[in-house]
C-alpha cells in the first residue's frame, strides 16, 4: 500500500480549520471550535485538555463525525472529508444542512477510521461481553463472526476479561464494562481511538484499571485521542498534548512542555488551578 501524500507525510490524523458552531436558544449559532489545526502520528498519544466548556468533547466527537463540523478538512487514515462541502444548507434550520447520499456514504467510510470510547460504556444490556464485542465487526463490517469471536477473545485477554466473555454487562463493575467498551472499539480495528473522558463516571478505586489499559494499548503502539482531566496520566502516557480554551488550541506540544513548562497564561492558570 503506497502513503497517502499529504502535507504533514505519515500522520493518521490531520486536521485543518476544524471549526463548529450549535444553535443557540433563538437559533443563533453559538461557536463552539475556531479554525483549529493538529496531526497525529501513527502510534502517539494525544491528550485534550482545558476547562469546561472550551471544547473538547465536541472536537472529539467531529473527529468521529458524531457532531458534524462546520468547516474544516479531517484526514483519518486514508478517509478524508472537506465538511464545508458537504450537503446543502437548509433554510430555516440554523446550521442544519441537508446530506446527499453521497456525503451519508462517505460519513460511513470516515466514521470506520475511528472508534470510540465513551464516558460511560452505553453496553448492549442483553448480549454478553463478547457478543458486545463481536457485534460491529459482524452487522457493520460483516466479517466473518467465528473469526470475529476469535479476535474478541484475544482483545478481552488484552484488557483483562479473559474470563467475563459470557458473562453480561451488569454482571460486571463499572471499570469493567469501561474495557469491554474498549475491546469494542479496538475490535473494529480502528485507525484511531477516541477516548471521551473514559474514567470520569468511575468510583475512584476503578480508574487505576482503566488507565492501566489505556496505558498498555500506548506500549503496544495503538493510536488514541483522549480528551481527560487526569493530568498526571496525560503526562505519563501522552506524545502530544494539546490545552484548548474557548474553542481552540492556545497551547500544543509534548507533555514536557505543555503541562511541565506552559507558556501560554491561560495553560498556566488551567493548570494551577487543577493541579
Ligand atoms: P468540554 O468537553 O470542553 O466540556 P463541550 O465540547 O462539551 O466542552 O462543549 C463546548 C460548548 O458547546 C459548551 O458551551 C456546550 O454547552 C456547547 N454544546 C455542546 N454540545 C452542544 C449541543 N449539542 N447543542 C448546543 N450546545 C452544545
Amino acid at each position: 500500500m503506497t502513503e497517502p501524500k499529504t502535507l504533514h507525510g505519515t500522520d493518521v490524523v490531520e486536521v485543518t480549520g476544524l471549526t463548529k458552531s450549535f444553535d443557540g436558544p433563538k437559533g443563533e449559532p453559538i461557536q463552539v471550535l475556531r479554525d483549529n489545526d493538529f496531526s497525529v502520528a501513527p502510534g502517539s498519544v494525544t491528550v485534550i485538555i482545558g476547562p469546561s466548556g472550551s471544547g473538547k468533547t465536541t472536537m472529539l466527537r467531529s473527529l468521529n463525525a458524531l457532531d458534524i463540523p462546520d468547516a474544516g478538512v479531517i484526514r483519518i487514515g486514508e478517509v478524508s472529508v472537506d465538511f464545508a462541502a458537504l450537503g446543502k444548507p437548509r433554510k430555516g434550520l440554523g446550521s442544519g444542512r441537508k446530506l446527499t447520499r453521497a456525503d451519508n456514504a462517505l460519513l460511513a467510510r470516515y466514521r470506520l477510521q475511528s472508534g470510540m470510547v465513551f464516558q460511560s460504556h452505553n453496553l448492549f444490556p442483553n448480549k454478553t461481553v463478547l457478543q458486545n464485542v463481536t457485534e460491529g465487526p459482524v452487522i457493520v463490517q460483516k466479517r466473518d463472526a467465528e473469526e470475529a469471536r476469535g479476535d474478541a477473545h484475544a482483545l478481552l485477554e488484552r484488557v483483562g476479561l479473559a474470563a467475563q466473555a459470557e458473562q453480561l454487562p451488569h454482571q460486571l463493575s463499572g471499570g469493567q464494562q469501561q474495557r469491554v467498551g474498549i475491546a469494542r472499539a479496538l475490535a473494529m480495528k480502528p485507525t484511531v481511538v477516541l477516548f471521551d473522558e473514559p474514567t470520569s463516571a468511575l468510583d475512584p478505586e476503578l480508574v487505576g484499571d482503566v488507565l492501566g489499559v489505556i496505558k498498555d494499548l500506548a506500549v503496544e503502539g495503538t493510536t488514541m485521542v483522549i480528551v481527560t482531566h487526569e493530568i498526571r496520566f496525560a503526562q505519563q502516557v501522552s506524545n502530544q498534548v494539546l490545552f484548548i480554551d474557548g474553542g481552540a488550541i492556545v497551547e500544543r506540544g509534548t507533555p514536557a512542555d505543555v503541562i511541565g513548562a506552559p507558556r501560554n497564561e491561560r495553560t498556566k492558570t488551567f493548570l494551577k488551578r487543577i493541579l
